[in-house]
């Protein structure tokens, strides 16, 4: 049997999951599917990245280890993948200890064939991050580099690390992607990366002395393996590398990364360089997809206009979510969301087109046979037609579902969902539901629709797999791979209930949108009409914009060098996060800790003190600026919001 290995990115633990990681995570998913209907053996991994220094410091930040923090951030993601059906073989984490030890593996074996040597990095270091900051950031008037972060100017630091000799692997990387030309998909990704490469390679710093939470190389204790080296090998080292008799044997080369643009040098760059000088197999392909934006721009969390799939989910099955982001993205280019265009698209496809189709059959299939056909049909040319036009839709179809073109796939087959609405619309079966004569005319037809109706099944399955085992079990057949579905001539059905029920947009949007998403769109906002409100007047819409909740403080002390900033560790109920607040002269740490706050939760995050805070605590304040926090009644739930 032949196997395919495809992997998604490891996420970084320092984010949140939202529908970028959806998007990426539900096509590695939807392809698998697609390769096990085809008759692969297939193992799919994803995964978490969780060293470095951001993750050091948030977990500071918040008084908890960083591995605390991981755990944390790892069930979310876990959770998400559960409700959107994703089903890998492996979420690897690389605080795994077989991952280190076959992270430190691959370093010692590259070590000793001499392309990993020491030296020493120089760089701008922030103090009060400490960080270095890239050699891109701003100059100061002094000519040193400023923080993003802190806005301090930065000094010029070295300090001993090990270098991978990347320079020396140039010519052979340009020979591979020559030989390979469909290394990358989409093709123009692929010129990107070999004009890159054209332009000289240097070598890359891949340890730190000074980030202390990170898989620490083999030998020489004061050095951690900086990111990518550690989080890279995380494809080889899930299927048991170096153990050659594990997965790994049978797995490697991965047939497929799947990633977002962003991290796309990093793929097709270093990691092939790493692997070659490790005398390792090379990965036989990587599909680059674009971004999903909302109102035209990147979603990011400092921009705070990230969309949490868990919002829709409450209103749409994840199968509407996994069909949407399939059939809407072309691959390789970025994608706009809108949650008008995303109602629009699951009502009119799932909804009026192919849910209805199935009730309408199945309640045909009831009302005039009882659920059991009698095995009398009688067939003419059109329905001969039908199942010949089901034949060119499935090579069609497989054919973008290879190329990774799902959305190309999946209107195809609405278009022969759309015939088959068409159809019944034509053989007017109604009419010869009275009449005698007329039933094995009536037989054909339906048992055609449902033939049909099932074989298009199998090729959305891979996209909507839950809906389509529940189609299946209306229709009482248990065949997964595609082709023309025949369960022969005296088949019963169930009976069947809607799959995809209306959502009405006008309710989505007065109840959900106002709550959970700080800027709707102006196209979002017209569907909310509302009158002009008079100067200095806000309308009860705007004030619901601001989301305010009580919290628990966990944590508080003095921020270091000042004396007036308090950090702060509040737990919201749906998280735990940082709050600088300036009231370091009027409470001590001890009399807030325990103490329950109100805070704006939504409010853009901003770095005070190269410290995180995300959210803001409501305070009285008199003329003098002096602060005088409410007090909140003991038995009010933490996570109570305020209207
Ligand atoms: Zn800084």
């Amino acid at each position: 049997m032949s196997t395919f290995y495809i992997t998604t990115p490891i996420y970084y633990v320092n984010d949140i999951p939202h529908i970028g990681h959806a998007y990426t995570t539900i096509m590695a998913d939807a392809i698998t599917r697609f390769r096990q209907a085809e008759g692969h053996q297939t193992y799919f991994l994803t995964g978490t990245d969780e060293h470095g220094q951001k993750i050091e410091k948030s977990a500071e930040a918040q008084g908890i280890t960083p591995k605390i923090l991981a755990d944390r951030v790892v069930e979310r993601f876990k959770d998400l993948w559960r409700v959107l059906d994703i089903r890998y073989d492996r979420f690897i984490r690389t605080t795994d200890a077989d991952h280190v030890a076959g992270v430190q593996h691959l370093f010692r074996k590259v070590l000793e064939k001499g392309d990993i040597y020491p030296g020493d990095y120089r760089g701008h270091y922030c103090v009060s991050c400490e960080g270095y900051v890239p050699e891109t950031a701003p100059e100061a008037a002094s000519g040193n580099k400023i923080c993003a972060d802190c806005g301090k100017e930065t000094e010029l630091l070295t300090e001993r690390c090990y270098f991978f000799r990347l320079s020396a692997y140039e010519e052979r990387l340009l020979c591979f992607y020559k030989d390979n030309p469909d290394f990358i998909r989409p093709a123009s990704r692929m010129n990107e990366v070999v004009s890159f490469v054209k332009m000289g390679l240097k070598d890359l710093s891949i340890t730190r002395s000074t980030v202390k939470w990170g898989v620490p190389v083999p030998d020489d204790p004061e050095q951690t393996i900086y990111v990518w080296f550690d989080a890279l090998s995380n494809y080889i080292t899930a299927l048991g590398y170096p153990d050659a008799t594990a997965d790994f044997a049978r797995f490697w080369p991965a047939d497929l990364h799947v990633m977002a643009k962003d991290i796309l040098r990093f793929h097709a760059v270093y990691w092939p360089a790493f692997l070659m000088a490790a005398d390792l197999e090379l990965p036989r392909k990587e599909l680059i997809h674009g971004w999903w934006l909302k109102d035209e721009k990147k979603m990011s969390k400092s921009r705070g206009n990230v969309l949490d799939p868990h919002i829709l989910l409450k209103y749409f099955p994840a199968d509407a979510i996994r069909y949407f982001l399939m059939r809407e993205a072309p691959i390789g280019a970025d994608a706009n969301f809108s949650h008008q265009g995303f109602i629009t698209r699951i009502n009119t496809e799932l909804t009026n087109d192919w849910a209805n189709l199935i009730s309408r059959v199945g309640g045909m299939v009831s009302r005039y046979f009882s659920n059991r056909f009698p095995g009398q049909a009688d067939y003419s040319a059109a329905e001969e037609e039908l199942r010949e036009d089901y034949l060119e839709l499935e090579n069609e179809v497989r054919s973008h579902f290879d190329a990774y073109a799902f959305n190309r796939g999946l209107e195809r087959i609405m278009e022969y969902v759309n015939r088959l609405n068409r159809y019944i619309v034509e053989s007017e079966p109604w009419k010869m539901a009275g009449q005698e004569t007329l039933q094995p005319r009536l037989e054909a037809v339906l048992k055609t629709l449902v033939r049909a109706i099932l074989s298009a099944n199998a090729l959305l399955a891979p996209v909507i797999p839950r809906s389509a085992a529940r189609v299946r079990e209306f229709f009482n057949h248990a065949g997964e791979g595609f082709g023309w579905k025949d369960p022969g001539e005296k088949f019963a059905v169930r009976d069947v209930e809607p799959l995809f029920p209306r959502v009405d947009p006008k309710q989505f949007f007065a109840e959900e949108l106002q709550d959970s998403h700080p800027s709707p769109s102006p196209k979002e906002a017209q569907m909310n009409e509302k009158p002009q409100t008079p100067e200095g007047v806000i309308s009860f819409d705007e004030f619901k914009k601001v989301r305010m909740v009580v919290a628990r403080v966990v944590a508080a002390e003095k921020v270091e060098k000042t004396d007036k900033l308090l950090r702060l560790t509040v737990d919201t109920d749906s998280d735990t996060r940082t709050l600088v607040a300036g009231i370091a002269q009027y409470y001590t740490p001890e009399e807030l800790v325990d103490r329950k706050i109100i805070i704006v939760a939504n409010l853009q995050p901003a770095t005070i003190r190269g410290i995180e805070s995300r959210g803001m605590i409501l305070a009285a304040s008199d003329k003098d600026g002096r602060p005088y926090i409410p007090v909140i009644p003991e038995e009010t739930p933490v996570g109570a919001i305020m209207r």
